[in-house]
């Protein structure tokens, strides 16, 4: 169990939260493009304009609105907030925007997910909202399973999209509990991970074997070989072993992560979002680029508000923790 202050465990919470708002937010002018194309439209991330997110950022903070307002993962009320809160005018994929209606026209939650794939869909939307669950079950990865099959089951019912969103969580857990002044602790991750993951489909294993043997290499692989090797698509399998390999691999530069996140093309803002909120997790608000984070919106449910909302999903985090620990 980690022995940082609750001074530095609250900005980490703030870390992954904003983490995830600015890979978003940066990533999403680029998405679809090839690595190649993605490189040369670099330049655009220079330009100081109002960054917007996209449904990304907008279902991690309406998840954890859920667990603020429950003290733990109950997926009735996340059902209840993504059909509140999801604004789907920000880049929504066709099935989620399927799902969220049928929320709002009174479908019950356990039944959406079938109504928009037959099979259960195995894209990243499970994985991409998922930071809150890791950040409050950091101190209990076998609860932080549990509650993250929970949350992806109202829109992933397929294996590949529930133990993506298990990935996922954990690289932020295991962020969490690593000291912010140094480096990425790599092997500790890898073997976190491997035991999580054990049990789960082989395409994660196969996943965590090849980001083993890219780490073992001793140098930062391009960006075309990082997409030909790991995946840069929209499907679970194919996106978030690729943010946990850019997390281990640039962190703690959270800059650099998440530029070397876009440049693998493909599904960038999310790609880059969940490296975003792994590196976010480990370096705090605190290593964050200041000049980046004062380009994200800060509207009515923009910066300010993504911020309040992590200090109390850290207040969260200390019922939780007391809860399970007494
Ligand atoms: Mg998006």
């Amino acid at each position: 169990m980690t022995s940082l202050s609750h001074e530095v465990l609250q900005d980490k919470f703030r870390g992954a939260i904003l983490g995830c708002f600015l890979g978003d937010a940066f990533g999403s002018g680029f998405e679809g493009m090839d690595p190649d194309r993605a490189m040369f439209h670099m330049s655009i991330l220079a330009k100081k304009v109002t960054r917007k997110y996209t449904d990304d950022t907008d279902m991690t903070l309406a998840l954890a609105e859920s667990i603020i307002q429950c003290g733990k993962v109950d997926p009735e009320d996340i059902a209840k907030q993504f059909s509140l809160h999801c604004d789907l005018s920000r880049g929504y994929a066709i099935g989620t925007i399927k799902a969220v209606q049928a929320l709002r026209a009174g479908l019950k939650w356990g039944e959406v997910a079938r109504v928009v794939f037959e099979n259960g869909s195995f894209g990243n939307g499970a994985a991409m909202r998922v930071s809150p669950v890791g950040l409050v079950y950091h101190h209990d990865l076998d609860g932080l399973k549990e509650s993250v099959i929970k949350q992806a089951s109202i829109t992933h019912v397929h294996p590949l999209g529930q133990w993506g969103a298990v990935m996922q969580a954990c690289s932020v857990a295991l962020a969490v509990i690593q000291d912010p002044k140094e480096r990425f602790k790599k092997e500790r991750t890898i073997i976190g991970l491997r035991e999580i993951l054990w049990g789960g489909p082989i395409e994660y294993i196969r996943a965590l074997n090849k980001i083993e043997e890219m780490l073992s290499q001793g140098r930062r692989l391009q960006a075309c070989e990082v997409a030909r090797s790991l995946g840069n698509g929209v499907e679970a399998h194919l996106s978030v072993p690729s943010a946990c390999y850019i997390a281990i691999t640039y962190g703690p530069d959270f800059c650099d992560a998440i530029r070397a996140a876009i440049s693998l093309g493909g599904d960038t803002d999310t790609i880059a979002g969940m490296a975003g909120a792994i590196v976010g997790a480990h370096v705090g608000e605190k290593g964050l680029p200041v000049e980046w984070v004062e380009q994200l919106e800060d509207g009515p449910r923009g910066r300010s508000f993504a911020e309040n909302l992590a200090d109390r999903l850290f207040e969260s985090w200390r019922e939780i923790h007391q809860t399970s620990s007494g």
